[in-house]
């Protein structure tokens, strides 16, 4: 093999201790099975806090809004609800199941598309109502009418923006109201205060770029000037979500793996993925055509200090800082962190059914016919180079591949290794349906070792849509069990082998509350 590609995981001292903890985790998959999903509630409040660092820095207060879209999980939830969180809920499942974790209704904001059950509840319990348009607005009024509930607060969510003078314009959304609209909407919500008490107005963009969300949050600030001409009295801007995790340990890495990626697309070097998948690029007679569609792996700022790095932009026409912009107005922040506040907290875990050898990927044309044949008389016949691992879990229960996000895998061996193994091999992770196209990974993952069958692979950093957005019952293949885990305190383990490594614990997801850590404290 060429020099290895890694793209290794980033993982900060919780996550990396769980991952050496490797009888722990072999008890637990044994016990549960494979595949299986691990939470880190107490990653999750870490995050929190280092979010409200930022709001204090500026002065901010507002909401730090969970979007619970991100993950499933109870546990990580419930152990929000003991911190000053809230939570973003965007359907009737998510907002019956954050009641029933302890959060008040002033605590919650419905967001996204909404149906008329979960906007019945989302109104009867007085949660607040991130509105979409003019009709969910109309359809919000008549419900509160109809039933006699008191006045609910709203939000309106916008979106195309533009700044005068800045030739940028934010990109489009299937949801919420053009800013351009305003002025109808408000329309709207007057013929409608009977029912709505307009406190707010925000946006989400689904995009990486503080340049467009410094013109969208401008543009809120503005908007929330024309509420108030217009006699209403809402303080509140929600900037939504998208602050971002780095899943990578290492940027060069990154930086080498898509040179490497975009060089295979032009065919001057061998192919990286299973049947010459590009990840969107193309070859056009010599020329890259198509972008990568991944996820940027490695973002050197994200969560907290992107938050931090957007608001202390300059407002793209009022040229004030964005934090000096809300402060002006003693108007508070909202945002609704997902990915990022998931950074950390979590793990899946499958089982190396079967190792194989496979085919080298073929070479394209461009790399010529000499080179892929001698390819495969020396290095492919003798060294294990390219192997297929089969593991005990499919593509949408690890779901970074269908997330974009490239980051490879952690071996957890079975037992600890006496020789060092095989060396550098690259491999195919293959999942556990009867299907083609189940493949966990469609590169060549490279890893320091061959894994065996019995061994654990762990796919750090899961937690942010990866492990349960999609996972399904295909084929009547279980879906993977939630388990959450948590460490003693340091202070309790001072005879014990240091903070770092303070014995796990674990219980079912659905079965975690947040006292459940203090249990494990033994007698004062
Ligand atoms: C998905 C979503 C979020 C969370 O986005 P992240 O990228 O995970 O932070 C927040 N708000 C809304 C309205 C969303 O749809």
């Amino acid at each position: 093999m060429d020099v290895p590609l890694y793209l290794e995981p980033r993982l900060e001292s919780r996550l990396a201790s769980l991952l050496r903890a490797r009888t722990f985790l072999h008890t637990l998959a044994g016990g549960l099975g494979s595949p299986l999903n691990v939470v880190l509630p107490d990653r999750i409040a870490e995050n929190l806090a280092a979010f409200r660092t930022v709001y204090r820095r500026h002065h901010l207060s507002g909401g730090i809004y969970f979007a619970h879209k991100a993950n499933r999980s109870s546990a990580l939830v419930r152990r929000l609800a003991a911190t000053d969180a809230a939570m973003d809920v965007a359907s009737l499942g998510e907002l019956q199941h954050a009641l029933g974790c302890g959060f008040a209704p002033d605590r919650i904001m419905a967001t996204g598309p909404k149906n008329p059950e979960f906007l019945w509840l989302a109104a009867r319990c007085g949660t607040a109502v991130n509105i979409d348009g003019p009709g969910e607005l109309d359809a919000l009024a008549a419900l509160v009418r109809g039933h006699g509930l008191p006045r609910v607060r709203i939000l309106l969510r916008l979106s195309g923006f533009r700044a005068p003078g800045v030739r940028l314009l934010t990109r489009q959304s299937r949801f919420g109201t053009a800013e351009g609209d305003l002025d109808a909407l408000l329309k709207s919500v007057e013929r409608h205060t009977d029912a709505v008490e307009l406190t707010g107005v925000g946006y989400h963009l689904d995009t990486t770029s503080p340049a467009e969300k410094a013109v969208a949050l401008e543009g809120c600030v503005k908007a929330l000037d024309t509420c108030r001409a217009r006699g209403f009295t809402p303080r509140a801007v929600d900037i939504g979500g998208g602050f971002g995790t780095d899943y990578l340990a290492d940027g060069a890495q990154w930086q080498r793996y898509t040179t490497e990626l975009t060089n295979a697309a032009l065919g001057t070097r061998p192919p990286m993925t299973w049947r010459r998948h590009t990840y969107g690029l193309r070859n056009e007679n010599g020329t890259l055509r198509g972008a990568l569609a991944l996820y940027p792996a490695h973002r050197p700022t994200a969560g907290a200090p992107y938050l931090d790095a957007l608001l202390s932009l300059p407002a793209p026409s009022l040229g004030r800082p964005l934090a000096t912009l809300l402060l002006e107005n003693l108007y508070e922040l909202h945002t609704e962190p997902g990915r990022a506040l998931v950074d950390q907290c979590g793990v899946t875990l499958a089982r190396v059914l079967e190792v194989r050898r496979t085919e080298a990927p073929e070479r394209t044309e461009a790399a010529g016919r000499t080179e892929a044949t001698d390819r495969t008389d020396t290095a492919d016949r003798t060294a294990p180079d390219h192997l297929l691992v089969r593991l005990d879990a499919n593509a949408d229960d690890i779901g970074l591949e269908e997330h974009g996000v490239l980051v490879d895998p952690v071996l957890v061996p079975r037992a600890a290794r006496t020789d060092t193994g095989t060396g550098p091999v690259a491999v195919y992770l293959a999942g556990n349906l009867c299907l083609e196209a189940d493949m966990i990974t469609r590169r060549a993952v490279h890893l320091p070792a061959a894994p065996e069958p019995g061994d654990l692979l762990a796919f750090a950093n899961t937690a942010g849509y990866c492990m349960d957005f999609s996972a399904d019952e295909a084929q009547q293949q279980p879906v993977a069990r939630k388990v959450a885990v948590w460490q003693e305190e340091a202070a309790e383990t001072a005879d014990g082998p240091g903070p770092e490594d303070a014995r796990w614990h674990w219980c079912l997801d659905e079965q975690y509350w947040p006292h459940v850590t203090r249990r494990t404290k033994g007698p004062a």
